[in-house]
């Protein structure tokens, strides 16, 4: 007879699937730092619909949106996930996954039981007027982030998933290699391949920030192998050096410089300070480099600390392209340096199938290294989600093995 419940690190036959599971919730009622709100319950293992699969997780990746989560700041995410038909009281963190299928719907025809895949964040209505009509997905109205729009996320030992979610792992990475790059690079693809024509191309200089972190790792590897020059901003000669072993042509340390935030209004006598704090990070990244050329792309997420800057920065024509606030939603844009030098200011939010997929190909391929920088136990979760809150995380990604029983592992 089949066990109720398998401890964490126990798997069960493949195809079998026991009717309750360990899961790290976040609950309304505790929001707030992530070592306290997020924790290891005992729930009912989901119902698959026809189109979904059911993914027994060998390890998922730590993303800053579970940091969110457990916050409930910006939105409180069970709430979110409720509008999406899933009115549970709770909500399970994480949006990569490497794992095995125990399940599948009966419409699904993309993945078998016993396949070995990691799981990309992207979901939408499979009936979406948007979808059928063959438009991108990622700008659907049904558009969502599997494991923070929605409830079932990746630090669980079962998770439900749309099918067209699993892709293959590649057979060289362990299980936590695997889960740790897929939501960051394939975030990271849709911002430097996805919004032409400002896609990168040989020769580009890309001002990478974070150059260090997840979504930065990434992006260096990519505008590289589109023979891009990516200069990395980080806050340590340390963070610099990774970077370039990345393959960043150079690095600005961002602690050389205080210029950061809203500046003062135009006409305030205040805002000249800014200005040459502006201009000399501007001439710190054609230092590193080694041309007077400024970037075609300027690669966002931290937001309200750095806008105004990258806005100056980029070259005429170019793109900031932003896919976060993590230091604050309230910024602003000095519109005359956008007109005049006739610069794109655009959002981009996580990726579609064919995004995700290409992304994983390279991964596949070898391409793109995984960066993982450090692995850790299920029952840590809690306090590498606050350790990643308080930037105190090494470089590049990290992963929480789940049901792997060890590191190492690669099936
Ligand atoms: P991460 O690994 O923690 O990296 C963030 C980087 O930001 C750090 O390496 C840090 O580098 C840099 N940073 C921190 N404070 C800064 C400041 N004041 N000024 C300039 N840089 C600063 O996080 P991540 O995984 O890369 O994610 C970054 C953000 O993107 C998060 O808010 C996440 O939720 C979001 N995100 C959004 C999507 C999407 O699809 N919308 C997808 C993935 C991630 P230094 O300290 O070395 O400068």
């Amino acid at each position: 007879m089949t066990k109720d419940l398998f401890d964490i690190g126990e798997i069960p036959e493949i195809g079998t699937v026991p009717a309750r599971m360990h899961a790290q919730l976040v609950r309304p009622e505790r929001f707030g730092e992530p070592r306290d709100s997020i924790k290891d319950e005992v729930i009912d293992v989901p119902e698959i619909g026809p189109n979904e699969a059911l993914v027994m997780v060998m390890a998922a990746g730590v993303n800053f949106n579970n940091v969110w989560a457990a916050r409930g700041v910006p939105v409180d995410v069970t709430k979110t996930q409720a509008r999406w038909g899933e009115p549970t009281d709770f909500h399970i963190v994480g949006s990569d996954a490497a794992g095995i299928v125990y399940s599948v719907g009966r419409d699904v025809k993309n993945v078998n039981v016993g396949d070995r895949v990691v799981v990309h964040a992207g979901q939408w209505d499979v009936d979406d007027p948007w979808v059928v009509a063959g438009k991108d997905p990622g700008l659907a109205a049904s558009f969502r982030v599997w494991g923070y729009d929605t409830c079932w996320g990746s630090f669980a030992q079962f998770t439900k998933v749309q099918a067209h979610q699993c892709l293959p792992k590649a057979e060289h990475l362990t299980w936590e290699e695997a889960a740790a790059p897929t939501l960051t690079g394939g975030t990271a693809y849709r911002m430097l391949h996805g919004w032409p024509p400002n896609t990168v191309s040989d020769g580009d200089v890309v001002l990478v920030w974070g150059g260090s972190g997840g979504l930065g790792s990434m992006a260096i590897q990519l505008v590289t192998l589109a023979g891009g020059r990516a200069v990395a901003v980080v806050s340590s000669d340390e963070k610099g050096e990774y970077s370039k072993r990345l393959g960043a042509v150079g690095y600005v340390n961002r602690t050389r410089f205080d210029h950061w935030g809203v500046p003062p209004a135009w006409n305030d006598p205040a805002w000249k300070e800014w200005f040459e704090g502006a201009k000399a990070f501007g001439k710190a990244v054609w230092e590193a480099l080694g041309e007077r050329t400024s970037p075609r792309i300027v690669f966002e997420h931290p937001a309200q600390d750095t806008i105004p800057t990258s806005n100056f920065v980029c070259d005429r024509g170019g793109m900031v392209v932003i896919c976060a606030g993590t230091t604050g939603y309230d910024t602003m844009i000095d519109v005359r340096y956008l007109w005049y030098l006739q610069k794109r200011y655009q959002g981009s939010h996580l990726f579609n199938d064919e995004q995700a997929a290409a992304f994983n190909d390279l991964v596949r391929d070898r391409k793109v290294s995984t960066t993982l920088g450090a692995t850790y136990v299920y029952d840590e979760t809690g306090a590498v989600h606050q350790m990643m809150g308080g930037g105190e995380l090494p470089e590049g990604n990290v992963a929480v093995l789940v049901n792997a029983p060890a590191r190492g592992l690669t099936d």
